[in-house]
């Protein structure tokens, strides 16, 4: 068991995701109590279905303000505090080269991507701060947020931008007793990186299944990551097992970064 998760409360958002479902899984074999945030309402009951007391199941929309208020609203009267948030929410958007895209498509990722996690951390500091536990917080990037590939511009831009401001962060909240860290994952076996491979296929006149075996062979380790392999070192990092690791990007590539 990883100290200091039993007993504790984790928020964790587009838990309904293939990554964030094996987060909540995790979290919830450790011990938390889990509030489940995602936009996909039929796939969060399926999250629920055995009915575990520990996890609340709660439909919101991260790009919104009241959302997100209510959501930790939802998890302090169930739970009473909130000890661990994973802003971990994200989509793709199109596959396009960026004198082709479409700009609305460009702020819909930005919103996901990026003012959700404004959003969801700012609630989560505030919050925090005045509990005598204090918090721990985790903001899923990608490998994507450290480097660039064409025709994935809005995506890239939108995850450098969340590492910023994980980078500011660090330093306002290290003195009040929060650490905040980035998870950076490569490739990942979810719908994600189905719509990616289909989007980059068009782009490069290829198949998806041409681009994910590209992509495979570009992994060290040879293949995708599962997500609960990804699971894990979130579930590392909103322990207590890792109490220096502040400000830290953490990427979980298989060998694909640097
Ligand atoms: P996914 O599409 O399976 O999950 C994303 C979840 O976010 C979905 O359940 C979706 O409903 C939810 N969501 C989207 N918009 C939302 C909104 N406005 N409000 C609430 N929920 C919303 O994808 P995933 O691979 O599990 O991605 C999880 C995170 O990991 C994302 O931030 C993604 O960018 C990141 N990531 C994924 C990969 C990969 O290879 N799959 C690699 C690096 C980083």
């Amino acid at each position: 068991m990883l100290k200091g998760i039993a007993g504790k409360t984790a928020v964790v958002t587009g838990a309904a995701g293939g990554i964030g479902t094996e987060v909540c899984r995790r979290l919830l074999a450790e011990g938390a109590n889990v509030v489940a945030v995602d936009l996909d309402e039929g796939a969060l009951l399926k999250l629920a279905g055995d009915g575990d007391a520990a996890l609340l199941p709660v439909a919101a929309d991260v790009t919104d303000a009241e959302d997100t208020d209510r959501f930790f609203a939802a998890a302090l009267d169930r739970f009473g505090s909130v000890d661990m948030f994973h802003a971990n929410a994200g989509v793709e958007g199109d596959v396009a080269p960026v004198a082709e895209l479409d700009i609305a498509m460009v702020d819909r990722v930005f919103a996901v991507n990026v003012r959700s996690a404004f959003l969801g951390v700012g609630a989560a500091v505030r919050l925090m701060s005045a509990q005598p536990g204090r918090g721990r917080i985790l903001v899923t990037a990608s490998i994507a947020g450290l480097k660039g590939d064409a025709g994935v511009s809005a995506y890239v831009a939108s995850k450098h931008a969340v590492i910023g401001m994980v980078r500011s962060l660090t330093k306002e909240i290290g003195p009040l007793g929060i650490r905040v860290n980035v998870l950076a994952p490569g490739v990942v076996e979810t719908r994600m990186m189905d719509s990616l491979e289909a989007g980059i296929g068009v782009l490069g006149g290829v198949t998806a299944g041409d681009v994910k075996a590209a992509l495979n062979a570009a992994v060290p380790l040879g293949r995708y990551a599962r997500p609960e392999e990804i699971a894990a070192t979130a579930a590392w990092l909103l322990s207590d097992e890792v109490p220096y690791m502040h400000g830290e990007v953490v990427t979980v590539g298989g060998g694909l970064w640097p």
